[in-house]
């Protein structure tokens, strides 16, 4: 008898659910609708895929993303399940093809995009079959208060109402915020859902945030480091992915680009080229990855930092899928926040919108952008930081993090403080950090002599410290909002409540508040040194010459089928291949990711290395 757990073992080749997947799975069996909040990554296709094999009938699957759903009907075929989609991309005769053969109940899941949905061959090929379910991937583009709000995926309540049973619902999506939530439960018309909101924490992702000035060199050192990885390199414009893309390209490393400058039929062949793994390194601005699944990505590195934590955390996240540890690396500079300020300014995409509006949207973008430097800054857990930004709340300490791994030790710069907050009272907050930390330390500048700042009490009150420690104690006043800075083209500098406080408490005698600040001891201990401790450990194969050979049989296979590697088999399935050697059917089946189906198609060859790989050793 077919059930939940022999579908997932058999055709997917999984043993267990992942967090949430089970009750989304169950109550969607049991007739419910569900509504699953999960991140991207946590595996949302799996909770309506499953179901969709139980039920009798059609699961019809409503997404926006055309790549995205190539992707899964690909990945549903090499699966052995009887998947097609229905979209733009199809020729009039392709389209009619499919509708035939899916009149005649020839697919199990059908991937279709709602402006399709009313149209007559669709409304026709419905009143043909039975509909037991309609799952809505990427269920936020019907909220107004969404990222991406699509208004055809308002046609999926006339659609439903137009059908003559009306099928199980189940919508997904990674935008967590209540009135989207509220968006999807109402517009949809959902049923009394079963609602699921599992973590956004990924624990194998690693953060940490590099600032040095040198990116390239920084680039090049992590990559000779990191050779044969897969990985996204995100710049902040077309112009830096053009010159990244060359310096790698001349540096022998297998490196493909992705920009919105290109021709269509370049970024089809360089997308390509990646998935395929023929150029495991993509270089790109943020318009690539949008429904690109491809689990084997080992780093993502933002070679500049980008406007939001939205943003940082969606596209980090394409890391490390297939749940392995994987590396998310920000290369900051103070460059990058002015670039992003100005685009927060120069905003016009939006004509709509009224004066009022717009500046109301200025200050939502600013503060978001503040609070996206602050994480550069942060010496606390990374990974605590974003849950933070997103709602939750994780322990201080997550291990898995480059703040986590660093030694820290608290420094008292009270009195640094102290004169750096009144420096700013005194002359009476008129400037930006620079003048001021110029100030303190006593430089001689031609700004500081413009402004008389060489004639304030506080001048040169800090010579002894160095400007980057003194940029440091700025900073962290900021984090802590003792300072803050106007928003706008020129910045200042302007005392909070709290920044008053501590100055009137250092006046007093015994004044009690201290400010500590976190600054690295000695030097940092790179993730991969000895020294320090351990960062978490890819799960480590027993032979890994076998899964070279492996991965390479997989590579020519992969390019023989047409298909990417990773849709064969994870590199999760092979590092356990190469660590229990299974050379029966029985002892293949045991290995994660081998269904039944995969086992048929690619058993055999597999086994037979394993096999005269074991009879060498
Ligand atoms: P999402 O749509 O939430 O971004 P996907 O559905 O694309 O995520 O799943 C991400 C990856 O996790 C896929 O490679 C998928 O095969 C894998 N996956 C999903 N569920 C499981 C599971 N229960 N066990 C192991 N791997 C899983
Ligand atoms: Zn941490």
């Amino acid at each position: 008898m077919e059930n939940k757990d022999t579908i997932l073992k058999q055709v997917f080749g999984y043993d267990t659910f992942r967090e949430g997947q089970e009750i989304l799975v169950e109550s969607t069996i049991s007739g419910r609708d569900v509504l699953g909040i999960m991140p991207t990554g946590a595996g949302k296709s799996l909770c309506f895929q499953v179901p969709a094999l139980l039920f009798e009938g059609i699961t019809l699957v409503i997404s926006p993303l055309i790549s995205l759903m190539k992707d899964q009907v690909t990945a549903l075929n090499e699966l052995g399940v009887h998947a097609a989609f229905l979209n733009s991309s199809l020729t009039e005769r392709q389209y009619q093809k499919a509708v035939e053969n899916a009149a005649k109940g020839q697919y199990k899941i059908i991937y279709v995009a709602p402006e399709r949905l009313l149209s007559a061959s669709f409304q026709g090929l419905i009143r043909a079959v039975e509909i037991s379910m309609v799952a809505v991937d990427e269920a936020h583009c019907i909220s107004q208060w969404g990222q991406d709000f699509r208004p055809s995926y308002l046609k999926i309540v006339e659609f439903i109402e137009s059908l003559p049973r009306r099928p199980v619902i189940a919508a997904y999506t990674a935008t967590a915020t209540k009135q989207v939530k509220e968006d999807i439960i109402c517009i949809l018309g959902l049923h009394n859902p079963e609602v699921v909101v599992t973590g956004y924490d990924r624990k194998n992702l690693y953060f940490s945030v590099k600032k040095e000035k040198n990116k390239e060199a920084l680039l090049l050192e992590y990559l000779r480091k990191n050779k044969e990885k897969s990985g996204i390199i995100y710049c902040n414009t077309r112009k830096t992915v053009e010159e990244v893309e060359r310096t790698l390209s001349q540096e022998g490393y297998p490196v493909t680009r992705y920009h919105a400058g290109l021709s269509d039929a370049e970024r089809r062949q360089n997308q390509e080229d990646f998935i395929y793994d023929r150029k495991p390194v993509m270089v790109a601005t943020n318009a690539f990855g949008m429904g690109i699944d491809k689990s084997n990505v080992r780093f993502v590195i933002h070679y500049n930092m980008p406007k939001d934590l939205e943003s940082y955390y969606q596209e980090a996240g394409r890391a490390g899928r297939d749940g392995e540890p994987a590396e998310c690396l920000l290369y900051y500079s103070g460059q990058d926040v002015k670039i992003n300020e100005f685009l927060i300014h120069t905003q016009t995409d939006n004509q709509e919108l009224q004066p009022e509006q717009r500046e109301l949207i200025q200050e939502r973008d600013q503060e978001r952008l503040r609070k996206m430097t602050f994480y550069c800054f942060t010496n606390e857990c990374l990974r605590e930081y974003i849950l933070r930004y997103f709602g939750e709340y994780g322990g201080n300490y997550c291990g898995n993090c480059e703040n986590c791994l660093t030694e820290y030790e608290d420094m008292d710069v009270t009195e640094e403080a102290y004169h750096i907050i009144r420096l700013v009272l005194t002359s009476r907050e008129r400037y930006g950090i620079n003048a001021v930390l110029d100030a303190v330390h006593g430089s001689d500048t031609a700004k500081v002599r413009q402004f008389r700042l060489n004639q304030n009490s506080e001048y040169g009150s800090l010579r002894e410290r160095t400007i980057v420690r003194l940029r440091q104690i700025l900073n962290d006043l900021l984090v802590k909002e003792y300072l803050y800075l106007t928003p706008g083209d020129y910045p200042v500098l302007k005392i909070t409540d709290a920044g008053r406080r501590l100055l009137t408490d250092t006046e007093q005698p015994g004044g009690q508040e201290k400010i500590l600040l976190k600054l690295p001891k000695e030097q940092r201990p790179s993730p991969d040194s000895k020294t320090g401790k351990k960062k978490k450990k890819a799960v480590e194969t027993r032979y890994p010459d076998l899964f070279e050979q492996l991965r390479r049989y997989r590579y020519e296979r992969a390019q023989k089928e047409h298909v990417p590697p990773y849709l064969i088999f994870s590199d999760k399935t092979l590092k356990e291949m190469s660590t229990y050697l299974p050379v029966t059917e029985k002892d293949m089946l045991e290995i994660n990711g081998v269904g039944k189906v995969k086992y048929e198609k690619y058993g055999e060859a597999f086994m037979q290395i394993i096999q005269g790989y074991a009879e060498n050793l």
